[in-house]
């Protein structure tokens, strides 16, 4: 028996050590603390045992017995601390001081229980067979030590089957059986030692077997039920379960670390003294986040970032982490293909409205040309004199009113095109400024002869009032400011019943005018008209709105106009704001920084503002030119015929062609002063033409002037075909003061008499 029982100390001393050994290695909180804490105790304890069961005196058993409950002081203390950690309980730390000190207290007197007798009243030291045994009466602290320990095999026993009954996380449910289980196992131990229920209790402290069990027991519910406290299970979930995969590397880019998520990734890892391997995945990593890439590893995405570790300012290592952003990534190539898709849908409506623009404005241009030349032979036989009768000459009249409203409906058509080109070039980012130097003045006159033409044709008053001193010259694109002035001034005039419209130009109060300088200029615009409601200002820049449609029913218009205007103003960072009174009138307020060139003043607009248009006057060339020659180039023969006509009285010689091989071959044989080109023509399209006509060093019309035709109204046509090594470039539908005016341009001078016009200019 006695063999027996030394053996078994053997044993748990073994089984103790592993128990130390694994909860060492999954050191993962407190409560491994206390197991760890817990089994070393024991450990002393057993250890201890074995010098007493080999104990031949009452001394050298009183001192093993000593070295023991230097350990078995601590067991009961530090397994009620391990269970009320796992049973989520939690103990103040001062409690926890005053049971270490009490304990400390009653080992102290077991040190001296020969001199103090309060462990121990009486002791004997007796060999019960093979086993030294030391029979006693306890002393008054050895009752309180008992009672004490039971207390705390109470409160164990209370706190884990609370626990179990409480939980409801099956494994957590399961790992507290598995620790009642072994508080079973202790208690039965303690039983049958203290009520000596077998004879070796008599010998032997069974609790030793009883804790060894107890042990074993925890040992299973670390290892089955991973006992781990919450914030250390939540921060081993987070590294091990979550995604990111993460990757620890000392200085020396050796593998110290890897959670499960990035071992799944790189399985080669799970070797960590394969070096190459390592080094082999840091290299891939490093790489990619060098080159800002993720990583596709088992088709998913990955970002991968590196961080330095360090502590208190040393670098110990580098971590390297993986988050998989596989939806991010998709989510992103998702937008990049409807934004490709996107991209050309839209180079598709671009494609469209050049298209449109250029279809559209082809037999605009013919419809426009030939009512040209009907206003102009009306206007003639208005002319005739005696020669034709009064009634045929009503009918003239007549007709020239016809095509007056033609050529009003003619160019309110012109200007929707031109509005609907205008936004989808703003909504396409393709809408560009053309800077350059202009005159104020001539602007403003222009503006202002045009308003008031039509203010007169309303009954309205227009008065405009620029200020003198406002420098002339500037830097600018004019052609845009003169579309949006236009644009307010015209909706005056259309939202107005009756009153009158008032322009005012100034520099908005700046009175430093330099050269170089900027000049804020300041337009306002304002009227007697409807009004906008409240309701309708925060609607009223954008596209397509248009307010009060019964009561402006029959004012035309596509609700565009705001909408450009704003648009271009905030491109030349100017701004524009609107203040109106429903029923009374509104003020429109645009102020554009203009660069300034020269601070001449634009003095006095002159009569042309008052004066209004008196009306349209017959046309008459600006020029006489019968000794040059021109060729036309244009696949459409009724836009041959336009050109022509709008030219015969200039008494310029016109040649025509229909395609680019037939202008070819005119130009071989011919010198022609100017050529005017369509560009878009099947077969040979003007550019093509243009680059035969001028491949030839010798050929004659080398140097000839070419200027292109184009309905294209698109943005950059201009600088494209200028590029292109056009001379100069014609919108469609042609007006004939634009075409006159180029072909005066282009010339030679000694064959173009000018006309002196009927109003003298
Ligand atoms: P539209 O082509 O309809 O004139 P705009 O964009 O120029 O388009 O104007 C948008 C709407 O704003 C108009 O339909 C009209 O209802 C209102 N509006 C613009 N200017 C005035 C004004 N001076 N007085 C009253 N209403 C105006």
């Amino acid at each position: 028996m006695y063999q027996f029982v030394i053996a078994l100390l053997y044993l748990t001393i073994v089984g103790l050590f592993v128990v130390c050994a694994i909860s060492l290695s999954k050191w993962g909180g407190m409560h491994h603390t206390y197991l760890f804490f817990y089994c070393v105790s024991n450990l002393i304890y057993n250890c201890a045992y074995i010098l007493m069961m080999h104990a031949d005196n009452q001394e050298t058993y009183v001192t093993a017995l000593k070295i023991g409950y230097l350990g078995r002081a601590w067991v009961a203390l530090s397994m009620t601390m391990f269970i009320a950690k796992i049973s989520g309980r939690h103990f103040p730390t001062l409690v926890k001081a005053a049971a270490g000190i009490l304990n400390v207290v009653v080992y102290f007197f077991i040190l001296n229980l020969e001199r103090t007798h309060l462990y121990y009243k009486t002791m004997k030291f007796v060999m019960d067979g093979d086993f030294p045994t030391l029979p006693h009466s306890g002393g008054p602290l050895y009752y309180f030590y008992t009672l004490t320990n039971l207390f705390y095999s109470y409160a164990c026993v209370y706190m884990i089957v609370k626990a179990f009954i409480h939980e409801k996380n099956k494994t957590a449910k399961k790992r507290d059986l598995m620790i009642m289980f072994s508080l079973a196992a202790l208690v039965t131990s303690y039983l049958i030692y203290y009520f000596k229920l077998i004879p070796l209790a008599r010998k032997f402290d069974t609790m030793i077997i009883g804790y060894a069990i107890c042990t074993a027991f925890m040992l299973i519910a670390i290892i089955k039920y991973k006992m781990l406290d919450t914030a250390a299970a939540a921060k081993n979930y987070v590294v091990d379960e979550l995604s990111e995969g993460i990757i620890a590397v000392d200085v020396e880019d050796r593998l110290n670390y890897i959670n499960k998520p990035a071992l799944k990734l790189f399985p080669e890892l799970a070797d960590q003294e394969k070096e190459p391997d390592t080094q082999r995945v840091l290299a891939t990593l490093n790489e990619a986040i060098n080159r800002g890439e993720p990583v596709r590893l088992d088709g998913r995405i990955y970002t991968p970032r590196v961080n330095p570790l360090t502590e208190e300012g040393l670098r110990i290592g580098t971590l390297y982490s993986l988050s998989d952003d596989s939806d991010h990534y998709r989510y992103m190539d998702e937008l990049r293909e409807q934004k490709k898709i996107a991209d050309e849908a839209n180079r598709s409506k671009s494609q469209f409205l050049a298209n449109m623009s250029h279809e559209i404005r082809t037999p605009i241009n013919a419809v426009l040309g030939f009512n040209e030349m009907i206003t102009r032979e009306c206007a003639k036989m208005e002319e005739g004199g005696e020669a034709i009768s009064p009634a045929v000459k009503d009918a003239f009249g007549n007709i020239g009113t016809y095509s007056g409203n033609i050529e009003g409906a003619g160019n309110n058509l012109l200007s929707i095109i031109n509005d609907i080109l205008d936004i989808s070039k703003i909504e396409a980012g393709k809408m560009e400024l053309t800077d350059g130097r202009y005159s104020l003045g001539s602007l403003l006159k222009d503006i202002t002869g045009m308003i008031s033409f039509r203010a007169s044709e309303k009954n309205l008053a227009f008065v405009a009032d620029v200020d003198e001193k406002l420098p002339d010259e500037l830097f600018g694109d004019m052609v845009r400011i003169r579309q949006v002035i236009i644009n307010i001034l015209t909706n005056a005039v259309k939202y107005t019943e009756k009153g009158t419209v008032w322009l005012t130009v100034n520099a908005g109060g700046k009175k430093d005018l330099t050269e170089g300088g900027t000049l804020p200029l300041t337009i306002v615009v304002k009227d007697t008209g409807i009004g906008i409601r409240p309701e309708d200002m925060d609607k009223l820049f954008g596209s397509f709105e248009r307010f009060e449609l019964k009561r402006n029913s029959t004012i035309e218009g596509t609700g565009l106009g705001l909408a450009i205007s704003h648009q271009l103003v905030s491109m030349m960072d100017g701004k524009i704001e609107v203040e109106s009174e429903y029923g009374e009138g509104s003020t429109f307020t645009i102020v554009i920084p203009q660069k300034i060139i020269s601070c001449e003043p634009v003095g006095k607009l002159g009569e042309h503002e008052k004066a209004g248009n008196a009306g349209k006057k017959r046309h008459k060339a600006s020029f006489a030119a019968p000794d040059a020659v021109i060729l036309v180039v244009d696949d459409t023969h009724l836009n041959l015929k336009v050109a022509t006509a709008l030219l015969k009285d200039t008494g310029l010689k016109i040649d025509t062609a229909e395609s680019g091989k037939r202008a070819l071959e005119l130009a071989d044989t011919n010198k022609y002063d100017v050529i005017l080109m369509d560009q878009r023509m099947p077969n040979m399209d003007g550019t093509e033409t243009l680059r035969h006509i001028r491949a030839t060093e010798n050929a004659l019309n080398v140097k000839t002037p070419v200027i292109c035709m184009t309905a294209d109204a698109i943005i950059g046509s201009r600088e494209r075909y200028i590029a292109e090594g056009f001379d100069d470039y014609l919108s469609k539908p042609i007006k004939v003061a634009e075409l006159e005016e180029t072909l005066i341009k282009y010339l030679p001078a000694d064959k173009v008499t000018m006309v002196e016009s009927a109003d003298g200019t």
